[in-house]
């Protein structure tokens, strides 16, 4: 086994987490920063399906696959596509009771399950990494608000779409596809909106059109979380998401001009508008130029339009990531593999992604949902 190099891990999300629950059940000690300044302090975002093939693989490799299958919403895999004009189903999948191989688990429940083994490793909250900077001796440290910490021999940027661990590796920055999700969230749903309840069903319900689109996805605790996806507008495209912060329910609805009321309903009867989230993607092809003492994981790596597979496969480079490390003589040469890997994997999958995600919003868009579908089964 290498010698146990001194480690950073920039970022406490699935990614981050992963590799730091794979290194720490084999006795590796490292550090995590995390902007969040508490574990409670946002709202995660909305429920997640893990993968057999990858996100629980990677669970596996860090001792919570069972956990993980202890707390995870197997009842909630049932998909609904529904035509816009008029609600009607125009295809419904409901798994046999116990048949569905990719539960649900809402983000903050991972995010628990995660920290829980971590308890004597040092996570820093409320710490924003600004700037990794190399040294001559060839680590790194991070700089901050906070403070300036290390130096360390690795850095694992597991920072997310807007990782500031990548600018030392590559000037490329995501790029805004011209799509925001605009996130709702309506509450005890089984009794205050029974009717909706019926309509998303225990799993997630889709219906796009014209580039537009309403995904409801049915969360823990009775909720619903919907997004509501529109094309922003030219003059709305520059930081839609402070553009459109203040958007209001009314002038949202006004963007779905012909779609069925029992789908908008989702819209008008929501409890809030959460978030409006630009979605971005990094150009292909991915990669740069490998760097001794920092790599990547996770969406600083490859962050692509949410079809299903980000955090599944952010997961699974912070697995394939810490089991090279601890199972190799030289860990220099294990990260090495490990980005080679990581890249050859992503990037077909970011270019089936991009183009599935340009299909969700284009023309046939109906047609490319129940197309994903069909491949999913296969
Ligand atoms: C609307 C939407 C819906 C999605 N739905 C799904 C889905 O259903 N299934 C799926 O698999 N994927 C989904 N994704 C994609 C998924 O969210 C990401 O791929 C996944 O979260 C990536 O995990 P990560 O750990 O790499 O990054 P993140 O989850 O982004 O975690 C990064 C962490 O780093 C922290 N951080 C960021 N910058 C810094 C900094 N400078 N210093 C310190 N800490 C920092 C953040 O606070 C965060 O905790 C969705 C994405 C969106 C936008």
């Amino acid at each position: 086994m290498s010698q146990q190099p001194s480690i950073a891990i920039v970022g406490a999300g699935p990614g981050g987490l992963t590799a730091a629950n794979v290194l720490s059940r084999h006795g590796w000690r490292f550090e995590v920063f995390e902007a969040d300044p508490s574990v409670a302090s946002r709202d995660q975002g909305g429920s997640l399906d893990l993968h057999p093939e990858d996100g629980q693989v990677a669970l596996e490799r860090a001792g919570l696959l069972d956990a993980f299958l202890a707390v995870a919403r197997h009842d909630d895999q049932e998909q609904r596509v529904r035509d816009f004009a008029t609600g009607s189903l125009l295809r419904e999948e409901i798994p046999e009771p116990g048949a569905g191989s990719r539960p649900e688990i809402d983000r903050s429940v991972l995010r628990d399950l995660m920290l829980a083994p971590l308890a004597s490793q040092a996570i820093h909250w409320g710490v924003r990494i600004d700037e990794v900077v190399a040294r001559a001796d060839g680590r790194h440290v991070l700089k901050s608000g906070a403070g300036t910490f290390g130096p360390f021999d690795l850095v694992i940027g597991a920072d997310g779409a807007w990782s500031k661990s990548r600018s030392l590796l590559t000037e490329v920055r995501p790029t805004y596809t011209g799509v925001s999700f605009v996130e709702l969230w309506l509450g005890d749903v089984d009794r205050q909106h029974p009717t909706l309840s019926a309509l998303v069903g225990r799993g997630t319900m889709f219906s796009l059109h014209g580039g537009a689109g309403i995904i409801a996805q049915r969360n823990g605790n009775a909720s619903i979380r919907v997004y509501a996806a529109i094309r922003t507008r030219p003059q709305e495209s520059d930081r839609p998401d402070k553009v459109l912060a203040n958007i209001g329910k009314d002038q949202l609805l006004a963007r779905f001009g012909g779609w069925a009321p029992s789908l908008l309903a989702l819209i008008s009867e929501s409890d809030r508008i959460a978030a409006v989230r630009p979605i971005s993607s990094l150009p292909l092809p991915l990669g740069w130029l490998h760097r001794d003492g920092l790599t990547l994981v996770g969406d600083a790596a490859h962050v692509m339009p949410p079809l299903g597979v980000g955090v599944n496969l952010a997961m699974l480079d912070a697995s394939d990531l810490a089991v090279a490390l601890v199972s190799h003589d030289d860990w220099r040469l294990a990260v090495h593999r490990y980005e080679k890997l990581m890249l050859e994997r992503s990037t077909p999958m970011a270019e089936q992604i991009a183009q599935g995600f340009a299909e969700w919003f284009g023309s046939e868009a109906s047609q490319a949902v129940l197309d994903d579908m069909d491949s999913h089964r296969r």
